[in-house]
């Protein structure tokens, strides 16, 4: 900031509060935190999307990803991950465990329609629903997390968990059929590094089930200020990148992906050839879940985009 050359990417009133806020804060020994180009497509070309006194996001002009441009140092705390993430009283990381695993059995089911999937990764594990879920699935499944209390709360209750973090995971080289990035790609700056990592661990005929916030529900896209997207004292100073089922999918592709489903709406063939009762069960839940994948981004109530990919 000390160049002012992220200023082009504040509007007026963001200028105004940054300024207001560097005047008043202690000399620091870092700078801001800064991104001048599109984590997707690398342009410079952007708009201020939402401005804070503590940072910004923009929306790049060529592929329309908002991402965040600017941050104040020491916006989060360290340890920000550790124990208090889990047990303060607001947070919902240690509630409605069984209600999360069954929602991740059914995410990772419609991933083995594509992925043929023998083991399983999920990154940034938290409290260990998915591991939990891929377990009872019959895969062998693992995680990985940067919280140290995330990994040992894991490991005590038979979870299998290692430090590590999505830039660097903490598995050999095409080691894993399916790694799971459940809310988790949002909170890289750099998000074609991650999925280089992730292409590294992955196996021939590997893939990954990404889940993240989506751009277009209506809080993204018109409380831009009040909403928890982009707030400093909210997911502002958690995650870097918001995107689109569009701008996911391009990411995917440019990373050597191909996307095998974009939402939830997938047909278990494997559950629908055990039985005539069990196609028309499997033909009723397809058509409810199709009719909501369809209305819900209509409506802007889409809370997060799904993907499933597998390496190309
Ligand atoms: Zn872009």
């Amino acid at each position: 900031m000390r160049d002012g050359s992220a200023r082009g990417l504040l509007d007026r009133r963001g200028l105004r509060c940054l300024n207001k806020r560097m005047s008043t804060l202690p000399v620091a020994n870092a700078g801001p935190w800064e991104k001048r180009t599109c984590p997707i497509c690398e342009s410079t070309s952007a708009n201020v999307y939402v401005a804070f006194d503590a940072l910004c996001f923009s929306q790049c002009g060529m592929c329309g990803v908002v991402y965040k441009s600017l941050e104040l140092p020491d916006l989060r705390p360290k340890g920000f991950y550790e124990k208090g993430y889990y047990t303060h009283k607001r947070s919902r990381r240690l509630k409605r465990f069984e209600h999360r695993c069954l929602k991740a059995q059914k995410l990772i089911r419609n991933a083995l329609e594509f992925i043929p999937a023998r083991s399983l990764l999920d990154v940034g594990c938290a409290v260990g629903e998915v591991v939990e879920a891929g377990q009872r699935l019959g895969i062998r499944a693992a995680g990985c997390d940067i919280s140290n209390f995330a990994v040992k709360f894991c490991n005590d209750r038979q979870r299998p968990a290692k430090l590590g973090s999505l830039e660097q995971l903490p598995t050999p080289n095409a080691s894993v059929d399916l790694i799971v990035l459940k809310h988790v790609l949002e909170h890289t700056p750099d998000p074609k590094t991650a999925l280089a990592e992730v292409r590294r661990a992955l196996t021939n005929k590997g893939g990954v089930l990404i889940a993240v916030p989506d751009l277009t529900y209506w809080k993204g896209l018109w409380q831009r200020r009040q909403g928890r997207y982009f707030r400093p004292d909210a997911l502002g100073r958690q995650h870097f990148v918001y995107y689109s089922v569009a701008t996911l999918v391009r990411l995917l592709e440019s990373s050597g992906f191909e996307v095998c489903a974009r939402s939830k709406a997938v047909f278990r063939k494997d559950f629908a050839s055990q039985s005539v009762f069990h196609a028309l069960a499997e033909s009723l839940r397809f058509a409810m879940v199709g009719i909501w994948v369809w209305v819900a981004p209509r409506l802007h109530l889409r809370r997060e985009v799904v993907v499933i990919a597998r390496q190309s």
